[in-house]
């Protein structure tokens, strides 16, 4: 027997030997999904010589994906795996498009725009359609694009689906059809995809181009793809078209572990797979790895308490380990200097390093309390989901310049860099050539390149010729010259890095260091050995450009450095760590005031406490501030209703809910709205707006209100909270 199968279990082994047809392992946390997903992988390539390139592996993060690839070649002994197709939905899908955008009428070079450029579009749209951007505001119109997006509801689907416009007048902005239908326009115009294009785009790749269906049909033989329960119906769809051919597909998740619906996320998908395929094999893990009897029972018993969920038993033989301790702060600063005074303590009584240690929370706004007390105490510590590297402005402006060089569609990057360094080009020469654009239809850049024709004259005349000319040589080397060489041809030519150099305020020798740092990471991209099959070699600007967009804040930082992490939820998903501070525990804040309106809201934040409570694998502290500040004001709170849902014997409380299995019908087959706000979504939609003209129906979804507040031992800063149990896992 593969010395990598002897330490699984039976179902694991099952699903691990399991060659060929569908599978899907529905499992609770800690059982070891990710684990056999991995081992299956490498088991392929090792036991049945599958092609490396054959496989395609989809991932949460990017981290994620960079895990499994190193695990694969530890088991396999070989460099085999760095040919896998490994990655998340967004980077796998960008590589392809990369080769097929042509096809949709996109360049192959196409710019992916972040959430930050999309939100430029849409302002430009917005105020070009003269709508108020204070009502439409960028930020909520492209939530609500996304959304609709992600559920493959495309302007015109959108515009005539009765519930959307119902929720959009509610909301008094009856004009997001029309700005959704301009938005994807200009996108198009601009040779970009926001994140949520790439996803559609494969889609309409898939559907309506056979050859390339069939190309990534023969390509992917074999399909995985973990945390399946939060993908949405763009990628449910995606999938179920490349898997068509082989059906050798994949999926594991844990339905009790959807924390993505506000992204358009269902679990109907987990539903919907065994009626998809017929011949499905199911597996259930139920032996968790990872955390202690008391920490198993008391998730166990919190997620009990939702009704829509699938059932399943999860028991471990780990040792029962200590009680759960739940500590109650008077402020959100207390909160804080508790957590890192703990931390502090542990260190030293049991040995443990910084990076043991997670503090995890619903809003990044909580991290502040944290940062403060660890700095003051010294303890090194990682914080993700701050400010990435690349939104920083001087970085977001020499990548502009990058962006046009490559697609000089793009329009976004141009206005950037157009009197960047300042060159005499004005905002009001800027906004004629968009209106010129907008009205011959053609790019901007077309304007440029024709700027005599425009009227153009004198001075703005030779610097926007002057322009044109040196994007149009740094043009010239992008089939001769790697990422870098352009790079800095770009940076010295701008003077950029020199006026940044120039400035010796503390700011500006920061700027400078800044992009030297991505100066340094461009060369780094192209010295690294490429694993792309067919383009072998591409270390190009392009590929360059594509890889940074999709950099997630947690691909910059090292996951292995010794320092305590801190994230939210949603971040720490698929994560362990010896020691979990589940922090904020406190109604309005978690679960959150956005929601608890519906049953369905208050089930998904009770899966993200189940979420943070399986984080942990031998101990677990759960903490809540009377006060906090909020929006610069001290709010006073109440204690989480989660906390009710400990039981007594694992914390001095008790209570105990009950679960039905709920199973509803497909996605598919619903509304747009459906779609767009997951199952169930039209009835919610009916207690909203009422039923639509053809329809009467009742329905009033059940809601659970907080208990009084739970009896816990206050804790008092200075020693008086080391625990007194000390026995170590
Ligand atoms: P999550 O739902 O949180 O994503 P998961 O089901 O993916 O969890 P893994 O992360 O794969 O679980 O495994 C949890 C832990 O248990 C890991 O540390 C893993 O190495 C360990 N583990 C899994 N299976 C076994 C096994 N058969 N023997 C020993 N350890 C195991
Ligand atoms: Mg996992």
């Amino acid at each position: 027997m593969h010395e990598y199968l002897s330490g699984l279990n039976e179902r694991q082994k099952q699903a691990v030997l399991h060659k060929d047809g569908p599978i899907m392992i529905v499992a609770g946390a800690g059982s070891g999904k990710t684990k056999v997903l991995t081992t299956r992988i490498a088991h392929l390539m090792a036991f049945h010589r599958v092609d490396a390139f054959n496989i395609l592996a989809l991932t949460f993060t990017n981290k994620a994906a960079r895990e499994m690839k190193e695990r694969i070649e530890k088991i396999l002994g070989n460099a085999d795996a760095r040919n896998l197709y490994v990655g998340t939905f967004h980077s796998v899908f960008a590589r392809i498009l990369r080769g097929e955008a042509h096809r949709l009428g996109y360049p192959n070079s196409f710019t992916i725009y972040d959430t930050d450029d999309a939100k430029g579009v849409l302002k430009t749209v917005i105020n070009e359609m003269n709508l108020d951007d204070k009502l439409y505001k960028p930020n909520v119109v492209y939530n609500r694009i996304s959304s609709a997006k992600n559920a493959l509801v495309n302007p015109a689907e959108y515009a005539v689906d009765y519930y959307i416009q119902q929720e959009d007048a509610r909301s008094n902005r009856p004009a997001i059809a029309q700005i959704y239908d301009a938005y994807a326009k200009r996108c198009f115009k601009n040779g970009a995809m926001d994140f949520d294009d790439l996803l559609i785009k494969m889609y309409e790749l898939l559907k309506n181009f056979p050859e390339s269906l069939h190309k990534f049909q023969h390509k992917f033989k074999y399909i995985l793809i973990d945390e399946y329960q939060d993908t949405n119906p763009a990628q449910y769809e995606v999938i179920k078209l490349l898997a068509a051919a082989h059906e050798n597909v994949c999926v594991v998740g844990d339905d009790a572990q959807s924390i993505y619906s506000f992204r358009g996320a269902t679990i109907q998908n987990i539903l919907q797979f065994q009626k998809d395929y017929e011949d499905v094999t199911v597996i259930k893990l139920e032996q968790n790895y990872r955390s202690t009897q008391n920490i198993l029972n008391v998730a166990n018993e919190i997620i009990s308490n939702n009704k829509n969920q699938i059932p399943k038993e999860l028991w471990t033989e780990n040792a029962e380990g200590e009680k759960i301790r739940l500590v109650r702060t008077m402020s959100d600063n207390e909160e804080g200097k508790f957590v890192a005074d703990t931390i502090q303590e542990q260190k030293l009584r049991n040995h443990f390093s910084n990076r043991d240690f997670a503090i995890l929370y619903r809003t990044n706004a909580q991290s502040r309390a944290f940062e403060e007390s660890l700095r003051r105490m010294g303890i090194a510590y990682t914080m993700f989901g701050g400010v990435s590297f690349y939104s920083r402005k001087e970085i977001k402006d020499f990548v502009a310049y990058l962006r046009v060089v490559v697609n000089t569609r793009d329009e976004e990057a141009l206005k950037r860099i157009i009197n960047y360094p300042v060159r005499g080009i004005g905002k009001t020469t800027i906004d004629k050539c968009v209106l010129f654009a907008n009205t011959h239809n053609i790019s901007m850049w077309e304007v440029l390149e024709q700027a005599p024709r425009f009227g153009f004259k004198g001075g703005t005349l030779e610097s926007i010729e002057n322009f044109v000319v040196f994007i149009k040589g740094c043009q010239s080397m992008l089939q001769l010259k790697n990422a870098y060489e352009v790079a800095f041809h770009v940076g010295k030519q701008t003077n950029i890095v020199k006026e940044l150099f120039n400035d010796k305020t503390t700011e500006g020798l920061q700027r400078y260091e800044n992009v030297q740092e991505l100066l340094n990471s461009i060369k780094e991209f192209t010295e690294t050995p490429s694993n792309d099959d067919g383009e072998v070699g591409d270390k190009g600007l392009s590929a360059y450009l594509q890889q940074i967009t999709l950099l997630t804040d947690a691909d910059e930082k090292d996951p292995n450095a010794d320092t305590v992490k801190l994230m939210t939820i949603h971040a720490a998903k698929g994560l362990e760590f010896p020691v979990v501070f589940a922090a904020g525990l406190e109604e309005m804040l978690f679960p959150n005031a956005m929601s608890i309106n519906t049953r369905e809201e208050l089930e998904e934040e009770r899966r993200l406490f189940y979420v943070v409570i399986t984080r942990a694998k031998s101990k677990l502290w759960i903490t809540y501030a009377n006060s906090r500040y909020k929006f610069g004001q001290l709010v006073q709170n109440e204690p989480s209703r989660f906390i009710e849902e400990i039981p007594q014997q694992y914390l001095d409380r008790s209570f105990a809910g009950g679960g039905i299995r709920n199973q509803g019908t497909s996605f598919a087959q619903g509304s747009a709205f459906d779609r767009m706000r997951g199952f169930g979504a039209s009835e919610q939609a009916e207690k909203l707006y009422g039923p639509p003209p053809s329809k009467r129906k009742d329905t009033v979804p059940a809601y659970v209100p907080p208990k009084s507040a739970p009896k816990v031992v206050e804790h008092k800063p200075s020693q008086d909270f080391v625990p007194s149990d000390t026995s170590n896992l």
